[in-house]
């Protein structure tokens, strides 16, 4: 079977307001998402799997500051950093999840590690940090996760709370997320996600990234989800698995069902938020029902589109 690859990514649904991204930021923006893309797509073309292309996508979007993820992650109310992330694969249901790790470099390559080395599909806290180190994966010290910018908007949170005044942050203070979703020349399928959570979280929350079934999710015969926004309701509808069960049970296809979550089901109790979706056809949506979600995708043609806010596609050179 040879399928042609298609490869998505989104780097959360927290995005700076239009009117205050200026043309460099704007730019970097869109070179990031290239980037991530290009790696992930490198992968595909030359017959890899679809799990190791998300993986590797993740993997540089963790790496880039502009992003809440890996290097860039937000802070919890401690000034520490809490990331989560997840893998799943569509060939095989197989699943792996890590949260409340702070030190391992990629967070994405600690939830590949679970799946692939432990007996186990969801680790957290000071066993799995545990688990990080014995299986040898890269450390690097908390400073190297933070940012001014995540620290600024963690201050100003605390000083806000502290007064009690009125929450008027943009989403781009409050959070984000990475992701990637991707359909490889085998027809398999796989979804990755990566998170620092949300800004001024309570040290032990956990959102629905590594939760399998709510940001994440694959399975070649319905779809690969990887979903961004404010975890708690994505969790208390199971929305990745929600769009899975329409298209299975329901008759949905990949954009009714994946549209249907995030504005009828999400957007109705605060669920504020995007997701990336596509399944084993190659159809792929992304809806959001907040001002923008950072996303790209490359498609059968090479050609790799990214944007930001609503139809402001920018379309690159061939890879
Ligand atoms: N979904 C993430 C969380 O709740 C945050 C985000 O995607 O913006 O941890």
């Amino acid at each position: 079977m040879s399928q042609a690859p298609i490869l998505a990514l989104h780097g959360g649904a927290g995005t700076i307001p239009a009117a205050s991204l200026t043309p460099d930021l704007t730019n970097a923006y869109h070179d990031g998402i290239r980037t991530a893309l290009a790696a992930g797509h490198a992968v595909l073309k030359s017959g890899g799997t679809a799990l190791d292309a998300v993986t590797r996508t993740v993997v540089a979007l963790e790496e880039n500051p502009l992003f809440n993820a890996g290097h860039g992650a937000v802070y919890t109310t401690d000034e520490t950093h809490e990331m989560d992330a997840a893998v799943m694969d569509g060939a095989t249901g197989r699943a792996g999840a890590i949260a409340g790790i702070c030190g391992p470099r990629n967070p994405v390559l600690a939830a590949r590690a679970v799946m692939e080395k432990s007996a186990h599909v969801f680790l957290a806290g000071e066993g799995a940090m545990r688990f990080c180190r014995e299986v040898g994966l890269e450390f690097m010290p908390s400073a190297w996760f933070g940012t001014e910018r995540r620290l600024d908007a963690l201050r100003q949170e605390m000083a806000r709370r502290a007064a009690n005044s009125a929450d008027t942050r943009s989403d781009a203070d409050r959070h984000g997320t990475v992701g990637a979703v991707a359909l490889d020349v085998h027809g398999n399928l796989a979804a990755a996600t990566s998170t620092g959570g949300i800004t001024a979280k309570t040290p032990g929350r956990v959102g629905d990234s590594p939760v399998i079934g709510a940001g994440t999710w694959a399975d070649n015969a319905t779809c690969a989800i990887s979903a961004t926004g404010q975890g708690e309701l994505f969790i208390r509808v199971a929305a990745a698995h929600e769009i899975a069960a329409r298209m299975r049970w329901g008759g949905q296809s990949l954009a009714e069902a994946a549209d249907d979550v995030a504005n009828n089901v999400l957007a109705p109790i605060g669920g504020s938020g995007g997701l990336i979706a596509l399944d084993a056809k190659g159809n792929l949506s992304l809806p959001f029902n907040c001002d923008g979600m950072y996303r790209g995708f490359i498609a059968p043609d090479g050609i790799a589109h990214s944007a930001i806010h609503r139809e402001d596609w920018r379309i690159q050179a061939s890879t």
